[in-house]
C-alpha cells in the first residue's frame, strides 16, 4: 500500500450550475450590466468554482482555466497577439478589445474560431504574424494570487505550452516555427519566473498538441522549448499534460527535463499504459495519471479504477503518482444535481464535472487505504453501476439480434451509381442543373414561440400539428413560386437536427441541465445515448408525406445520419462507438423505408458531422472513416435503384476524405464552399468524382442577398471541373437562422443564376 498520491484537475467547467456565467456575460454585451458589474460577477463566479474542488478535497487545484472567453484568446491577449486591424497599442488588453477580438466589433471582424481537438469547444485562432510577443499580464499569476488570497488555495497554475500554442496558431510558415518559438521563449520564460517567485509549486503546461502524432521536427522542437525553460527555471516543478489520446512516441517526452508528465489512460486506448510498461518510467518524474474520463459523463467503475491505479502505482517511485480526469472537466456538464427527473438508476449513473472530483477523492482513498476504509461510498458506487448495467433497456434482445445480423447486412445499394443514375433520371426527369435548398427554412419568433407552447402544454398537440402544417403548405407555395425542382418540407417541427430524433428514437435520455460551452457564452445540451438505441415509430413520414401531398415536384425527405447523431451526442461507453453508430444505422434504416413506401422517393440523410469524429492521430483515421461510412450505408442502401438518396455536409475542408466520401455513395452530395471554393473543386477534379453534387453557391451565415451575376460565376468555375449533368445548384447549408425576406431574395437570385447557366451549359 501507497504511502502518498495526490488527486489533481486540470480544469473546471466555467459556465456555472445554472450557466450564470453565461448570463452574465451576455448581460454585459446587451449593455444591461456594466464592466465592474461583470468583473465582480466574474469574480464570484471564479472564487465558487475553487471553492467547490477544495470542499471535494482535490490536493491540486488549477488556477487561471477561468476565463470571460476562452483560455487561447486569454493567452494570446496575454502575449500581446493582436493582429494589426484592431489597432492594438500595447499594454494590457481592455474588456472591449478582448471581446472584439471573439466576436467582431464594428470596425473589425473577429478572429476565426475552430474546434479544439477532438472535441466539440471552439476556441478563438491565435494570428501571430509578425508580432513580437511581450507579456502584458500574467495571468495565471494573477490567478494564483487571488486563489490564495480569496480562499486560501495553493493553487496550480495552468498554462498552453509554446508547441501546443504555436500549432494551434496561424499567420506563419510551419516552416518558420522554430524561429516563432525562438521569439516567444523570452515571454515564457518571465511567466515562468514570475510564478516560481510567487511560491508555485507545480505549474501545469497544457500540450494536447502532441497526441496528433510526433514527428522527428516536433521532438527536437520540443526539446528545445522545454530545455530552455529548464534552464530559466531550474526550481520550478513542470507538469507537462497531455490529453484526449496517447502519446506517440512517450520515449520523446520521457527524455525532456520537466519534473511531471501528465497522461490520458482513459482514451489512449491502453497504447500509454502498453508504453510505460514497456519503456519503464523515469525515476525522477512525477505521473499524472488521467484515470477519470474527463470528457465522458458516466459513473466509473471503481474496481477497474482502483485495479489501473494500483498499477501504475507499482510502476512510479513512491510518492511519485497524481490521480487526475484524463483532460479538462470543461467538456462535461457542472452537477448532476438537479437531475432529479432521470430514474434513479440512470441519475446515479453519471457522473459530471463535479461528481468526478469525488470519484478522484473517493479513489484515492481506496488506494491509500485500502477499499474497506473507502466504505459505503465505496460499496454505493459499484451497487449503482450494477444497477445501471442490468436496466432492461441497455440489454436488449431485439437489439442484439438486429446486431448480430450485421456482418452479413447488405450495406450496398442494389446496383451501381452510373446505372441508377440513369433510372433515376427516367423517373424524375429533372432538368440539367436542379435547384433545391438543404432543408430547413426560417425558424421565426412565430415558430419557436408555437413549439413553446405546445411543450407547456399551452397549445393541444392538433393546433401545433395544424401549425406546422400550415407553415409547410405556406413554404411550399413559395418554393414553387420561386421556381425550385426539388423542393422541402422546412423542417419547421425541429428545433436541433439531433434532438428531434433522440426523441423519438428508443435509448436517448435528455438532461434538464446538462450544458456544455461550445464557444463563448454558448453552451449546448447533448443529447444522452444511454441504452440500446431502437426504432419505434416513423419519426418523420407524417410531415414529409404532408409536404409531398401539396405539390407534383419532388419533395426530399430530411433525416439525420447516423454519425451525426452519434457525434453530437454523449454516448454510453460499455459499447464501442462503431457499435453505437450501427444500433442508430439500424434504427434510420426503417425510417427510410417507411418513407420510401409512404411514397417519400428522394431522401436527404446529413452527415455534417462525420468529421468531428476524426481521431487526432492520422493513423487512426481510416479505420473510423470505413465504420462510420458503413454505417451511413447502412442507413440508406436498402432503397429501390429509382429512389434517390441525397446527403449534406456542411465544411469544406476534407481533402483527405474524398474517397470516403465517394464510398457513402450518396447519389447526390451538397456541400459547404463559400470559404475555399477553389480548393474544394480541386480536390473533386483530382479523384474523378462522378455522382451528383452540389456545391453551395452562396454563404447562408450573413444576411447578405448575392447577386445573379456573383453565383452565376461561381457555378462557372465549378462547371470547369464537374459535368453539368452531375451538378446541382443550391446553397450552402440550411436556412433556419435567416429571415424571410433574404431568404426569398437569394433564392430568387439563385434560380435566375441557375437559367443563366442552363442557357449556357
Ligand atoms: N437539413 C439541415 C438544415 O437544413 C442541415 C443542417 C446542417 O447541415 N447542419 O438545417
Ligand atoms: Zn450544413
Amino acid at each position: 500500500m501507497t504511502r502518498n498520491a495526490k488527486t489533481s484537475n486540470l480544469g473546471y467547467p466555467r459556465i456555472g450550475a445554472n450557466r450564470e456565467w453565461k448570463k452574465a456575460l451576455e448581460a454585459y454585451w446587451a449593455g444591461k450590466i456594466n464592466e465592474e458589474q461583470l468583473r465582480t460577477e466574474m469574480e464570484q463566479f471564479q472564487l465558487s468554482n475553487l471553492r467547490k474542488q477544495q470542499e471535494a478535497g482535490i490536493d491540486l487545484i488549477p488556477v487561471g482555466d477561468f476565463t470571460y472567453y476562452d483560455h487561447v484568446l486569454d493567452t494570446a491577449v496575454m502575449f500581446g497577439i493582436v493582429p494589426p486591424r484592431y489597432r492594438y497599442e500595447g499594454g494590457p488588453a481592455g474588456l472591449d478589445l478582448y471581446f472584439a477580438m471573439a466576436r467582431g466589433n464594428s470596425r473589425a471582424a473577429a478572429c476565426e474560431m475552430t474546434k479544439w481537438f477532438n472535441t466539440n469547444y471552439h476556441y478563438i485562432v491565435p494570428e501571430i504574424g509578425d508580432i513580437q510577443p511581450v507579456l502584458t499580464e500574467n495571468k495565471p499569476l494573477a490567478a494564483y494570487r487571488f486563489a490564495k488570497s480569496q480562499a486560501g488555495i495553493d493553487g496550480k497554475p495552468v498554462v498552453i505550452g509554446l508547441y501546443t500554442f504555436l500549432k494551434l496558431s496561424k499567420g506563419f510558415a510551419l516552416s518558420e516555427i522554430r524561429s516563432v518559438a525562438e521569439r516567444f521563449l523570452p515571454v515564457y520564460v518571465q511567466l515562468l519566473q514570475e510564478l516560481e517567485r510567487e511560491g508555485a509549486a507545480w505549474v501545469q503546461i497544457d500540450e494536447p498538441a502532441v497526441v496528433t502524432g510526433l514527428q522527428e521536427e516536433d521532438i527536437e522542437l520540443l526539446g528545445h522549448i522545454y530545455g530552455a525553460l529548464h534552464a530559466a527555471v531550474p526550481g520550478l516543478r513542470i507538469m507537462l499534460q497531455t490529453y484526449f489520446e496517447s502519446v506517440q512516441p512517450l520515449e520523446a517526452l520521457l527524455k525532456l527535463p520537466v519534473q511531471g508528465l501528465g497522461l490520458d489512460f482513459v482514451h489512449d486506448g491502453g497504447a500509454n499504459l502498453e508504453a510505460i510498461e514497456r519503456l519503464g518510467w523515469p525515476e525522477d518524474k512525477t505521473l499524472g495519471a488521467g484515470v477519470i474520463d474527463g470528457r465522458g459523463i458516466w459513473r466509473c467503475d471503481p474496481e477497474e479504477k482502483l485495479a489501473l491505479a494500483e498499477r501504475l502505482e507499482r510502476l512510479v517511485p513512491e510518492g511519485k503518482l497524481i490521480l487526475q480526469p484524463s483532460s479538462s472537466l470543461l467538456h462535461v456538464p457542472v452537477t448532476v444535481q438537479g437531475e432529479e427527473r432521470l430514474k434513479p438508476e440512470v441519475r446515479n449513473a453519471l457522473a459530471f464535472a463535479d461528481e468526478k472530483l469525488a470519484e478522484l477523492a473517493l479513489l484515492k482513498r481506496a488506494l491509500l487505504e485500502g477499499r474497506e476504509a473507502a466504505g459505503a461510498q465505496w460499496a454505493g458506487a459499484k451497487a449503482a453501476l450494477d444497477a445501471f448495467r442490468k436496466l432492461p433497456e441497455r440489454n436488449r434482445s431485439d437489439v442484439a439480434e438486429l446486431e448480430r445480423g450485421l456482418e452479413e447486412l447488405t450495406d450496398r445499394r442494389n446496383t451501381v451509381y452510373a446505372e441508377r443514375a440513369k433510372r433515376q433520371q427516367d423517373k424524375w426527369r429533372l432538368p440539367l442543373l436542379p435547384t433545391t435548398t438543404i432543408g430547413s427554412f426560417p425558424q421565426t419568433p412565430e415558430v419557436r414561440q408555437a413549439r413553446l407552447k405546445w411543450r407547456k402544454g399551452e397549445l393541444s398537440p392538433e393546433r401545433y400539428d395544424e401549425f406546422i402544417r400550415q407553415q409547410i403548405a405556406e413554404s411550399i407555395t413559395l418554393q414553387e413560386k420561386i421556381g425550385l425542382d426539388v423542393l422541402v418540407h422546412g423542417e419547421f417541427e425541429r428545433t436541433d437536427m439531433v434532438e428531434f430524433f433522440g426523441e423519438k428514437l428508443d435509448g436517448f435520455l435528455f438532461t434538464r441541465n446538462g450544458w456544455v460551452q461550445s464557444y463563448g457564452s454558448r453552451c449546448v445540451k447533448p443529447p444522452v445515448i444511454y441504452a440500446d438505441v431502437a426504432f419505434t415509430e416513423p419519426m418523420t413520414v407524417k410531415e414529409s408525406v404532408y409536404a409531398q401531398s401539396l405539390t407534383k415536384l419532388p419533395v426530399k425527405g430530411m433525416l439525420t445520419g447516423p454519425v451525426t447523431i452519434l457525434n453530437w451526442s454523449f454516448v454510453r461507453d460499455d459499447l464501442s462507438r462503431e457499435q453505437v453508430a450501427n444500433q442508430i444505422a439500424l434504427a434510420l434504416r426503417q425510417e427510410i423505408l417507411a418513407l420510401e413506401s409512404a411514397g417519400v422517393e428522394m431522401i436527404q440523410v446529413d452527415e455534417p458531422a462525420v468529421r468531428e469524429g476524426l481521431p487526432l492521430k492520422e493513423q487512426d483515421r481510416r479505420q473510423y472513416l470505413e465504420w462510420a461510412v458503413r454505417a451511413f450505408r447502412i442507413s440508406t442502401s436498402l432503397v429501390r435503384d429509382t429512389t434517390q438518396i441525397h446527403t449534406h455536409m456542411c465544411y469544406c475542408e476534407f481533402g483527405d476524405m474524398i474517397d470516403s466520401i465517394s464510398d457513402m455513395d450518396a447519389d447526390v452530395i451538397s456541400i459547404e464552399t463559400s470559404r475555399s471554393h477553389g480548393e474544394l473543386i480541386a480536390s473533386f477534379e483530382q479523384m474523378d468524382y462522378d455522382k451528383g453534387i452540389g456545391l453551395g453557391v452562396y454563404d447562408i451565415h450573413s444576411p447578405r442577398v448575392p447577386s445573379v451575376e456573383e453565383m452565376e460565376t461561381g457555378i462557372e468555375r465549378a462547371l470547369r471541373v464537374l459535368h453539368p449533368e452531375q451538378f446541382w445548384i443550391n446553397p450552402d447549408c440550411g436556412l433556419k437562422t435567416r429571415g424571410w425576406s433574404e431568404t426569398e431574395a437569394s433564392l430568387r437570385n439563385m434560380v435566375a443564376a441557375a437559367d443563366n447557366a442552363r442557357k449556357k451549359a
